[in-house]
């Protein structure tokens, strides 16, 4: 699919492919694509802020060319290092971003959908509902704003792991990567796309040539307890998401992870670490660990200190790597699983197309 027919109703200046963005250029000088496109995907500049552009040029195509996401708030941490974007969409759709500074790197946490439809029981996304999918130049619209606000540290990763399915919104998805390695400069190895496992998504990976990196929300490893976190399990169950996970290895030989938030008494008992290392260990796969957050729809406590580092020594012993991941942007309602764009008045339910 073009970028064109993937930008849907929404309409980025990121969701155009270069002879697109010609067309609003088409007086000009033949450079003056190039200098826009490398404005915008260089040094992440918007068209009001291209001061090398004349005037009337810049003028002209501000106004043609706004941006897709409206900033609504942006949330810094006590600390500095974790920023926070609420962005509202032409049509109100509420969209978050992360950014997590570290001293001489950041990475940044996307949005693939406004909302989510997978219903996970203990995250905020899920909680609050789909509304739609994002389009390309939306997704790559928060990559440029982190980049930039990140300097001069490197914006050295991108995760799929703000609101959303990325894998429900595959194409897009993919149309974002693809550009923000080609276009952005920023190594697909170096990307990591996150699902609650979506099997078609998992294999439609396999088959691409870019390397991207692949996380698996698990957080439960027997259907029982899987079906009532993660809804999805009913119908991809445990055993064909595993083989999927060992085709996508063969496949690539890239890294795969597995996400476990620790919720007490519930899958942090040394029963869950091993049926988790049975699963686990022969992938190779590494385990991130995170104690729960607190969510206003799930009232069970994440598992404390202490438990979240029992179930990692388990999870050692057993031969299976395991880090626990530490805890951002809690007090500003940006760690995992907490995006929820509460802001009123936006966000306001869609069915699911
Ligand atoms: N839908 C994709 C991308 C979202 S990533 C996926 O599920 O992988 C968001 C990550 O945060 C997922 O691993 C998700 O399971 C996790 N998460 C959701 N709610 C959480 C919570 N309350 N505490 C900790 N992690 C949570």
């Amino acid at each position: 699919m073009t970028r064109a027919a993937l930008r849907g109703a929404a309409r980025s200046p990121y969701d155009l492919d270069r002879e697109e963005l010609g067309h609003y250029l088409a007086d000009q000088p033949a450079y003056r694509a190039r200098q826009v496109w490398q404005a915008m995907y260089g040094h992440d500049l918007r068209p009001d802020e291209m001061t090398a552009l004349p005037r009337p040029v810049r003028d002209r195509l501000a106004a043609a060319l706004p941006p897709a996401l409206h900033l609504e708030t942006e949330s810094v941490s006590s600390d500095g290092q974790t920023i926070k974007w609420l962005w509202s969409g032409a049509d109100g759709a509420a969209v978050e971003t992360v950014l997590m500074l570290y001293p001489d790197r950041a990475t940044v946490c996307v949005s693939s959908q406004a909302g989510c439809a997978m219903n996970c029981s203990f995250c905020a996304t899920g909680q609050a509902g789909f509304r739609r999918h994002l389009s390309a130049g939306e997704i790559l619209e928060q990559v440029a704003v982190a980049r930039r606000r990140a300097r001069p540290r490197r914006l050295s990763n991108i995760v799929f792991m703000g609101m959303g399915e990325p894998m429900a919104n595959y194409d897009r998805v993919w149309a974002a990567v693809e550009c923000i390695q080609a276009d952005m400069g920023i190594s697909a190895r170096h990307i990591t796309v996150s699902t609650v496992g979506v099997i078609p998504g998992i294999r439609r990976l396999s088959r691409e040539t870019l390397p991207v990196n692949l996380a698996v929300s698990l957080h439960a490893a027997n259907d029982e307890l899987r079906n009532r976190l993660v809804p999805l399990n009913k119908r991809y169950p445990l055993d064909h998401l595993v083989e999927a996970c060992r085709q996508y290895q063969a496949a690539k030989g890239r890294r795969l992870s597995f996400e476990w938030a620790l919720i007490d008494g519930i899958n942090d008992r040394p029963a869950d670490a091993r049926e988790l290392a049975a699963i686990a260990g022969p992938l190779g796969a590494h385990v991130n660990l995170i104690p729960l957050n607190p969510t206003p729809g799930y009232r069970v406590r994440g598992t404390d200190r202490d438990g979240v580092r029992r179930f990692r020594d388990e999870l050692l012993r057993l031969g299976v790597n395991a880090t626990v991941r530490r805890n951002r942007g809690t007090d500003i309602d940006a760690a995992c699983g907490q995006l929820a764009a509460r802001s009123a008045g936006l966000g306001a339910r869609e069915e699911l197309t």
